[in-house]
């Protein structure tokens, strides 16, 4: 930390707010980063590979997330939110609150002994999606950053009901900490801010119960398979389906699920095409007899080498596009699911019987932005992301503060990359004058 210097606020450690974050702190400027999740990394840490280069997602952001880790000019507030925010660009005053672990970070050596003891299963795991369950102490990932475990205070037996303890025992760096309260603490010297908090994904909305998402095993989402063919996922990256745990051999990825759609969200989500195609090639590399359908409107490739990586996925990977509207999805007594759909090449009404189902599903602003919005004072657009300028597309409606990533509008990783990097330098100016 450069002493008595301002300081930038980053909001969300996803890819985003970490790029904005690392470009900030090697330009010598103080940055904190503020992370609601028990560790950073948003949704790119929950990805398999990636478009258009299919590299391991984690490999590459991995170096990220250690080298945010150990910067000397970042500080890092995990389980942490923004309260509220005071004064005005240049000099704003920020409050935040803090969660509990309940194990001490800088003391955990991440062994896991807490986990193994705790008597506790069953808790539900974000990270994979709520598809596998773990213990009240857990690490959401082994790579995680910081890599420090952590204690569920609403299933933990020790802090409702004052009984259990093993994993005090358990562990021998004691770093279990119960007496850990929430707590709130002030930034001060804050010059300005980055919003980089990404984005959820629809649930339980008409298009997916429509779908049979959550009633039929074998209809699921696209992040969920993202994590079942994961080789960290919960299937150890074997795909299988979840209501027999057979492989499967066809499989049907439906485009626009509540995006693209009058009564529900009519923008698009941007990135589906090309992350459709990738699931359907990655399905095709783990077995080459696959059939694999993708059903679209219409396919949007509006990035380098986009195109290019669509007719690679017709022509390598023998995926077949089907122009199309769904009409209904139904499963027979075994648990396939039928497509019914209209053929808009054809202009026939068409069935297809697939194994397993996998919704592409709109993506939405992340959860709490009407309370994040209204702490930071700006304001934000039709669709609830964060409003800005069409001409000046990293500043938000309040002088000093800047946002980047899918909190913007939807978007894929390298124009998240982008936005952060631009982002940062716009923050910068503030604490340095213009001058570099
Ligand atoms: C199924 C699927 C597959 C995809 N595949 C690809 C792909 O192959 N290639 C590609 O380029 N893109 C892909 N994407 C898109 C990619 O996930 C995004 O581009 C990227 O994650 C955006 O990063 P972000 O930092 O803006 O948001 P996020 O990854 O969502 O990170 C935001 C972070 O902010 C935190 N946060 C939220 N609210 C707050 C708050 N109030 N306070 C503090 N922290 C907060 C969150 O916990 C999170 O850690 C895919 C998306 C999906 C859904």
């Amino acid at each position: 930390m450069v002493e008595n210097s301002k300081s930038i606020l980053v909001i969300g450690g996803g890819v985003a707010g970490i790029q904005a974050a690392l470009d900030l702190g090697d330009m010598g400027i103080n940055v904190h980063l503020v992370e609601k999740r028990p560790c950073i990394g948003g949704k790119m840490a929950q990805l398999d590979k990636t478009f258009p280069t299919l590299d391991c997602s984690i490999c590459i952001l991995a170096p990220k997330l250690s080298e945010c880790y150990r910067h000397p000019n970042i500080t890092l507030h995990t389980l942490s939110e923004v309260q509220k925010v005071e004064g005005s660009s240049g000099q704003f005053s920020v409050e935040i609150f803090k969660r509990a672990r309940y194990v001490k970070e800088d003391v955990c050596t991440g062994c896991g002994d807490c986990a193994t003891v705790c008597p506790v299963r069953g808790v539900k795991n974000y990270f994979d999606v709520d598809l596998m369950t773990q213990a009240a102490a857990y690490i959401p990932f082994p790579s995680a950053v910081p890599p420090a475990y952590l204690v569920d205070k609403e299933s933990c037996v020790y802090l409702n009901y004052g009984i259990c303890g093993l994993c005090i025992q358990a562990c021998g760096a004691e770093a279990i900490d119960f007496t850990q309260t929430d707590t709130s603490l002030t930034l001060d010297n804050i010059s300005s801010i980055i919003v980089a908090a990404g984005y959820s994904l629809i649930e339980d909305t008409v298009p997916l119960k429509k779908f049979g998402y959550k009633k039929y095993k074998n209809v699921i989402s696209a992040l969920e398979f993202e994590r079942l063919i994961c080789a960290s996922g919960p299937l150890e990256g074997h795909l299988k389906r979840l209501s027999d745990g057979k492989e499967p051999k066809k499989i049907a990825f439906l485009q626009c699920v509540g995006s693209r759609d009058e009564r529900n969200k009519d923008y698009c989500s941007s990135i589906c095409c090309m992350y459709t195609t990738k699931e359907a090639m990655i399905a095709y590399e783990h077995d080459n007899n696959l059939e694999t359908y993708v059903f679209y409107i219409d396919m949007r490739a509006g990035g380098k080498g986009f195109q290019k990586f669509l007719h690679r996925g017709e022509d390598e990977y023998n995926i077949k596009y089907i122009k199309s509207k769904i009409a209904q999805i139904s499963v027979d007594n075994k648990g396939n699911p039928k497509l019914v759909y209209e053929n808009y090449d054809t202009n026939k009404i068409e069935q297809l019987k697939v194994d397993l189902v996998v919704l592409a599903t709109c993506i939405i602003p992340p959860e709490g932005i009407d309370e994040l919005a209204i702490s930071l004072g700006i304001e934000l657009d039709e669709n609830k992301f964060i409003k800005t300028n069409p001409f000046y597309p990293m500043e938000t409606t309040r002088e000093g503060i800047y946002v980047c990533g899918c909190v913007h509008e939807p978007m894929d990783i390298p124009r998240s990359v982008a936005e952060a990097s631009s982002a940062a330098a716009k923050a910068a100016e503030l604490v340095r004058g213009g001058e570099f």
